[in-house]
This record gives C-alpha cells, structure tokens and sequence, in this order.
C-alpha cells in the first residue's frame, strides 16, 4: 500500500483522475529555514522542486486541528465544507492550489506553514520515501507534466534521516 493513510481520506483531488481521493508537499517555509530536518530535506527532497500535490488535491480534515480548536493549522487558512470539516483555501475549486504554496509548482516551492500544516499533508509522502510506491504522487506529478518519481533515485537521505 501506498503512504497515504491521511491523504487518503481526507485529500479528494480536483482533477480528473482515477485516485480522486487522495493527497503534499513538503517544502521550507521561512519560519524553518533554521531546521536540521529541512537542511537535509534541502539536499534530497525532490518535493521542493515539485508542488504538484498541493496543486492537484483536495487537502481536507477535522476542524479540531485549527488553532482555534486547540490544533497548529491557522483559521484564516481554512475554508469549512462540512459541519465537522474544513479544507485549505484554494484546494477546493479549481483551478486548485493551496493557498500556502509558495513558489512555481515543478520548479521551486515551499509552504508557508510547514510546521503548522494538517494531518493529511505529513502523512502524504513522495513515491519510493522508504522504498514505496506512492500512484497519488504519481498522478499529482503527471497533471503538471512531472515525470513519475523513480525508485532507487538517490533522493532521500539515509534511513534515520528526516525527510518531511
Ligand atoms: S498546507 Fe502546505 S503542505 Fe499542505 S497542501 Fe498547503 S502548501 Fe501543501
Ligand atoms: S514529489 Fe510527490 S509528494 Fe513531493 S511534492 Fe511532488 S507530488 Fe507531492
């Protein structure tokens, strides 16, 4: 199975492709740039010169992980869809993209809130991260004329390494 517990549920992408429920991105954001995790995601991420999953799906989940519910992910970054769920601003219309994706998706990109961001996008991860395969990555990847991640690329660091 692929990683994508979170995304799973909680990410419906907007695009027209057989995995329309599933989920990013991992990226500096300003306030991390300091992070010994990032300085090595900065080295081996291929996430950082991707984006497309926050361009590609719906980043959905329970409203309890905002702030004003006790969670990190900011209120004003939310938009309600559900009595008891929220989603990113700008991933639930199309054209899609997360408000907090910064940058030129399949060239450079960050979030803005990459400590803060929701369940879903930790959970989501690239294809071949700990040697799995990931079609959502894939998919997300082809909307924007990406290829397919490889297996055995050199993009991740050593086992132990922290990668998102
Ligand atoms: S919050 Fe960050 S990681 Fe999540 S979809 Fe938006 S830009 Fe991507
Ligand atoms: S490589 Fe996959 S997980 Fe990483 S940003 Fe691109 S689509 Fe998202």
């Amino acid at each position: 199975m692929p990683p994508i517990s979170g995304m799973f549920f909680f990410i419906y992408p907007l695009l027209s492709h057989p995995r329309l429920d599933q989920q990013w991105r991992r990226g500096l954001s300003p306030d991390n740039n300091n992070s010994p995790s990032l300085a090595i995601m900065s080295e081996y991420n291929p996430c950082l010169d991707c984006g497309a999953c926050c361009g590609y799906f719906r980043v959905s989940f329970f409203w309890g992980e905002c702030q004003s519910s006790g969670g990190v992910v900011p209120d004003d970054l939310v938009v309600q869809i559900t009595p008891s769920r929220v989603a990113m601003i700008g991933t639930d219309a199309k054209p899609c993209r997360c408000i907090s994706l910064d940058g030129e998706i399949g060239k450079q990109v960050g979030c803005s809130i990459y400590a803060n961001r929701s369940t879903p996008c930790r959970e989501f991860e690239a294809s071949w991260v700990d040697g799995v395969h990931n079609p959502s990555c894939d998919a997300a990847r082809a909307a924007y004329g990406l290829p397919p991640l490889e297996a055995n690329e050199p993009h991740w660091p050593d086992e132990g390494a922290e990668v998102a």
